[in-house]
C-alpha cells in the first residue's frame, strides 16, 4: 500500500518542481496588462491623522449582531437571463442592474478577508524590495454597512501599528474603514447614471471570457470618494468581472489607494469578489516616495456556515473514531486514550474549517500526504493512527500539528522551491508526532470549541516548548537523511538562507498565529542545522531559485475554500528581479465561466453545485 503510494510520487509531484517559478495566471509586474489605464492620479495631500476617507459609504459601524446572519446564508438564486442588448446604453443599464443584484445577493455573507502588505524600498540590484510588512485577517460583513471583525488580537494589531512608523497614520486611514477591501464594489450605494459617466472603450478577453471595457468617471459634484477607473463587463450576463482604479476626490487630508479588483464566476450567474491588488509608489530614478507598498487582499469563505456541520467533516469523524476491531468490545485503556486524542484532533480540525481557516481535505493534501508517506516508509515508522494533512488558508509562513494532523499554510506551500523543502517543513511536524509531543487532549471537550470565529487565535494554539522544538528539529533531520530527499538537502539549505535574508523585513509574514514561528526576532530557527548546507545564496545566479513569490502554487476557491495546486507553464527568469522570493505580486487569474473547466472533469452536473457547497 505505502510502497505503491511512493511510486506514484513522481506523477503527483510534477506540479511541485522548481521550474514553476512564475505562474502564467499570476503574472508579476514584469508583464503589466497592456490595457490597464491609470486614469486616476492619486491625491498628493498629506495623510490624514484622524478622519478616515470613505468611498461614499456610511461610517456608522453596525453592531455585528444586527447584520450577521443568524445561521447559514440562503442559497443564491440564479438571476433571470437578460435579453441581449443592442446598444452600449443598454449594456450600461444591464451591468448597473447586475451590480446592484450582486450587492443584494452577497449582503448576508460574511467571508474571510486577508490583506498582506509589503512596504518597499529600492535596492540597486533587485529593484523595489520589501523593507517591512503588515498583515490583517478578519471577517467582512457584506450587509448594509460593510464591516469587518478581526481575528488578530488587539495587542498584535497595536504592535503592528507601532511598527508602521511614518506610514502608520496613512495606513490607519485606509485600514479603519477596511481600506484594502473597498473595491469589492465600485460604489456600494450610488452606482448609477446620476453619479457616473460610462464610456465604452473596447472589447477584450480576460482569460476565456470576452469582456466589454468601460471607463467610469464620477460626475462633477457627485461627492467624495467616487470610483474612478475602468471596469470589465463579461458579455453574456453583463456582470462586472474586474475593476481597476481608485476613489476620487479624496476628502481633505486623506488619500485613496489604487486597486485592481478581480471577481470569479464560482456560482451560476454571479461573479464574486476574490482578489484585490493594491500598489503605490514610483521607483523611477530620482523619485522620492512618501508611500511605497504592494498588497494582496484575498477574500474567501463565502459559503461558510456558522456553527453548521460540513458533510465531509462528519464523514471523517465517523471513519476515524469508529473502533475498527471486528469484535464489539469496550475500548481498552490504551484504545480509549487514542480515541480521546482523535476526538481532540477532530474537534480542532472541524472548528478551524468552520472558522474559514482550513481548506477541506482535497487535492493539495494528496501531495502533502505522499511526501509524509515517503518519510514514514523510508524510516520504517508505523504509527497507531494515520497521519493526515490539511492546508491553512492564510499567508503567513506557518506549520503546526494537532494530534496526527499536520497543517501547513498556503503561503508556506507557495514559497517553497521544491519537494525536498516541502518534505523538510513537514518533517518537523512529523517529528513532533513520532516523538509523542502531540498527545495533549484538552480540545476533546466540546465546550472548548465554543468560541466565536474571531476568537479562534485566542482560543486555540499548538505551540511547543523550546526543548520539544529542538528535539523535533533533530528528529526531522534524521528522518530526512533516511528519505529520498537526503540527496536534495542543499535546496533546503538554500531556502533557509533565502528566508534568513528576508526574515528581518518580513516580520508579519513570519508571525505565526497557531504554531511555533519559523523565525524569531529576524533569525530563522527552524531546522537551523540545515542552514549551512548547500551553496551560498547568490541573487545574481539566475538558475538558483531559493524561494518563490507568494501566490504561485496554491489556488483557493473563495466560495467553498477548496485548495488546489495551480497549473502553470514555467516562465524563464531573465534577471535577479524576476525571482521575487517571498514577495507579493499582482493578481492575474485566468477568468473562465462557471462550469467551463468542470465540464472536462468528471463533474456529473453543474446544477448540483448551485449553492457551491462541498459535495
Ligand atoms: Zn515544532
Amino acid at each position: 500500500m505505502r510502497t505503491s503510494n511512493w511510486i506514484l510520487t513522481a506523477a503527483l509531484l510534477t506540479s511541485f518542481s522548481a521550474v514553476a517559478q512564475q505562474p502564467a495566471d499570476t503574472q508579476p509586474a514584469a508583464q503589466p496588462p497592456v490595457d490597464a489605464t491609470q486614469t486616476a492620479q492619486p491625491s498628493q495631500q498629506a495623510p490624514a491623522p484622524a478622519q478616515a476617507a470613505q468611498p461614499a459609504q456610511s461610517a456608522e459601524p453596525t453592531p455585528a449582531a444586527q447584520t450577521a446572519p443568524a445561521n447559514a446564508p440562503q442559497p443564491m438564486a440564479q438571476p433571470a437571463p437578460a435579453p441581449a442588448p443592442t446598444t452600449m446604453d443598454q449594456v450600461v443599464t444591464l451591468f448597473i442592474e447586475r451590480e446592484h443584484g450582486l450587492i443584494k445577493s452577497l449582503s448576508s455573507r460574511t467571508p474571510v478577508v486577508e490583506t498582506y502588505l509589503q512596504n518597499l524600498s529600492a535596492d540597486s540590484a533587485l529593484g523595489p524590495v520589501p523593507s517591512a510588512d503588515h498583515y490583517f485577517l478578519g471577517r467582512m460583513d457584506m450587509g448594509e454597512t460593510i464591516d469587518r471583525k478581526d481575528y488578530l488580537k488587539e495587542e498584535e494589531r497595536s504592535m503592528q501599528s507601532r511598527l508602521l512608523g511614518g506610514f502608520q497614520k496613512l495606513y490607519k486611514v485606509q485600514y479603519q474603514p477596511m481600506g484594502f477591501s473597498w473595491m469589492v464594489y465600485a460604489d456600494r450605494t450610488d452606482f448609477d447614471r446620476e453619479h457616473y459617466n460610462f464610456h465604452y472603450a473596447r472589447r477584450e478577453f480576460l482569460g476565456d471570457v470576452r469582456c466589454l471595457v468601460f471607463d467610469v468617471t464620477p460626475k462633477p459634484k457627485s461627492g467624495h470618494g467616487r470610483f474612478l477607473g475602468r471596469i470589465w463587463v463579461e458579455d453574456q450576463g453583463f456582470n462586472i468581472v474586474r475593476l481597476n482604479g481608485t476613489y476620487y476626490p479624496a476628502p481633505r487630508n486623506s488619500y485613496f489607494f489604487h486597486m485592481d479588483s478581480w471577481r470569479l464566476n464560482l456560482i451560476p450567474g454571479y461573479w464574486v469578489p476574490a482578489f484585490i491588488y493594491s500598489e503605490e509608489g514610483d521607483f523611477s530614478a530620482g523619485v522620492k516616495n512618501k508611500v511605497a507598498f504592494k498588497a494582496q487582499t484575498r477574500i474567501w469563505g463565502y459559503d461558510l456556515k456558522r456553527g453548521g456541520k460540513d458533510d465531509e467533516l462528519t464523514q471523517i469523524r465517523v471513519d476515524s473514531v469508529t473502533d475498527e476491531s471486528p469484535t464489539a468490545q469496550d475500548a481498552s485503556p490504551l484504545q480509549a486514550e487514542r480515541a480521546w486524542q482523535q476526538q481532540a484532533e477532530d474537534n480542532v480540525v472541524e472548528r478551524l474549517t468552520n472558522a474559514g481557516l482550513l481548506a477541506p481535505e482535497g487535492d493539495v493534501d494528496h501531495i502533502l500526504q505522499t511526501v509524509v508517506n515517503n518519510l514514514l516508509v523510508t524510516n520504517n515508522i508505523d504509527l497507531p493512527r494515520p497521519v493526515r494533512t490539511r492546508v491553512l488558508l492564510t499567508a503567513p509562513l506557518e506549520t503546526f500539528s494537532v494530534g496526527n494532523t499536520i497543517v501547513i499554510s498556503r503561503g508556506l506551500v507557495d514559497v517553497l522551491p521544491d519537494e525536498a523543502s516541502l518534505a523538510a517543513v513537514l518533517s518537523h511536524e512529523l517529528a513532533h508526532i513520532v516523538l509523542g509531543h502531540n498527545l495533549g487532549s484538552k480540545y476533546a471537550f466540546n465546550d472548548r470549541m465554543l468560541f466565536s470565529d474571531e476568537g479562534t487565535y485566542q482560543n486555540l494554539g499548538f505551540r511547543h516548548i523550546p526543548e520539544e522544538e529542538q528535539a523535533a528539529d533533530k528528529k526531522a533531520i534524521e528522518l530526512l537523511k533516511n528519505s529520498p530527499y537526503a540527496q536534495k538537502l542543499d535546496n533546503v539549505g538554500l531556502f533557509l538562507k533565502a528566508l534568513q535574508q528576508r526574515a528581518p523585513a518580513l516580520t508579519a509574514l513570519l508571525t505565526t498565529h497557531l504554531g511555533n514561528p519559523l523565525a524569531t526576532n529576524g533569525t530563522v530557527n527552524r531546522l537551523s542545522a540545515l542552514e549551512t548546507q548547500g551553496p551560498a545564496l547568490d541573487n545574481a545566479k539566475l538558475d538558483q531559485i531559493a524561494a518563490l513569490p507568494l501566490g504561485g502554487r496554491v489556488k483557493i476557491n473563495p466560495w467553498d475554500d477548496k485548495a488546489e495546486m495551480v497549473k502553470t507553464a514555467p516562465v524563464a527568469i531573465t534577471s535577479a528581479r524576476d525571482k521575487m522570493p517571498f514577495e507579493v505580486t499582482p493578481f492575474f487569474p485566468r477568468l473562465s465561466r462557471f462550469g467551463a473547466n468542470a465540464a472536462a472533469a468528471a463533474a456529473p452536473t453543474t446544477s448540483a453545485a448551485n449553492t457551491g457547497s462541498s459535495n
